[in-house]
């Protein structure tokens, strides 16, 4: 397998990944590239044993290249995964839970959902690089559902801060989070995760954005301003684009809990936007899922969900 060797098309995908063998080996190479190293004894000789494992032939150590990644103790085939993924990331506007069941022909929607929540947490890649240059910080509000104790659907405003970064006369990579509050703390330390130390930050007059000392911090105080036209028109665009695709995909209708999981994927396709093909977006979610710890269903549930970026 090349560098980054994908199905172009989906008539690729079923013609390659029709077998449970070729989704393993699949696996195989984007897991360990350079070859299986074994952990315990390090020889580099081994063998193929079923269902994705490799078992050293000094020391008989077992590896398993899905082991650790959120394809972890799956009973559904790995194909099925497969299609799952090229789903996900062949949805211009994202997937929904329906159809994802519809496509796979799954019995249940509880497993359609906890699949696109094991797929979001792979869309944000454990050790990505922070935003740089010059990058403007803000923050919007989102209406959520939460469950009321009598049963009522009763509504919450979710801070979420967004990142942008100025490319050119365009926007480059962005992050997003929710946030609790628009605290010193909760900004700054938001703003430290995103942003490499040294950039610019453009902010707006915000008193608790103050004393950012690792950057250059450029405040704007919101002054009259003709219509139309924004202090930090990059961010403005993301936001505008962001409440589009929760409106459109998801018809809004999101927990609180899970905000950040849409948040996620967002992200993942907006810095992936001008990705030609729509198979390698299939390729990196694919690659990214093999980096990452599995989610155990009750975490998915309880929204408890650990950013590392
Ligand atoms: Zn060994």
């Amino acid at each position: 397998m090349g560098m980054e060797d994908y199905p172009r098309t989906v008539l690729e995908l079923e013609e390659r990944f029709g077998s449970e063998d070729a989704c393993w080996n699949y696996l195989l190479k984007l897991r360990w590239p350079e070859g299986f190293l074994c952990s315990r004894c390090g020889s580099t000789d081994n063998w193929k044993a079923t269902r994705g494992r490799l078992i050293c032939r000094k020391c008989r150590h077992q590896g398993s290249v899905t082991a650790g990644t959120i394809f972890q103790d799956t009973r559904k085939p790995l194909k099925m995964w497969f299609r799952a993924v090229w789903h996900v990331t062949s949805q211009e506007n994202g997937a929904s839970a329906v159809s994802l069941q519809q496509v796979l022909g799954l019995g249940s929607y509880v497993t359609a959902w906890t699949w696109l929540h094991k797929l979001r947490r792979a869309m944000v890649r454990p050790s990505r690089d922070r935003l740089c240059g010059v990058v403007e910080v803000d923050e919007t509000y989102w209406c959520t559902k939460e469950e009321g104790v009598v049963g009522r659907r009763t509504e919450d405003k979710a801070v979420v801060i967004v990142a942008a970064e100025e490319k050119g006369n365009g926007i480059g990579r962005i992050r997003l989070k929710h946030i609790p509050d628009l605290t010193k703390a909760s900004l700054h330390s938001f703003i430290a995760e995103a942003v490499e130390p040294g950039s610019i930050v453009r902010t707006d007059g915000l008193n608790a954005y103050r004393g950012l000392s690792d950057y250059v911090h450029e405040r704007s105080v919101q002054r009259l301003q003709l219509e139309g036209e924004h202090l930090l028109p990059h961010v403005h665009r993301v936001v505008s684009l962001l409440k589009r695709w929760l409106l459109g995909t998801h018809q809004g209708a999101i927990d609180q809990a899970h905000l950040d999981y849409y948040l996620d994927e967002f992200t993942f396709r907006f810095n992936r936007r001008t990705s030609a093909s729509r198979g390698k977006l299939f390729y990196r979610l694919l690659q990214q899922a093999m980096q990452i710890e599995p989610v155990p269903y009750k975490n998915i549930i309880g929204g408890k969900y650990n950013h590392n970026t």
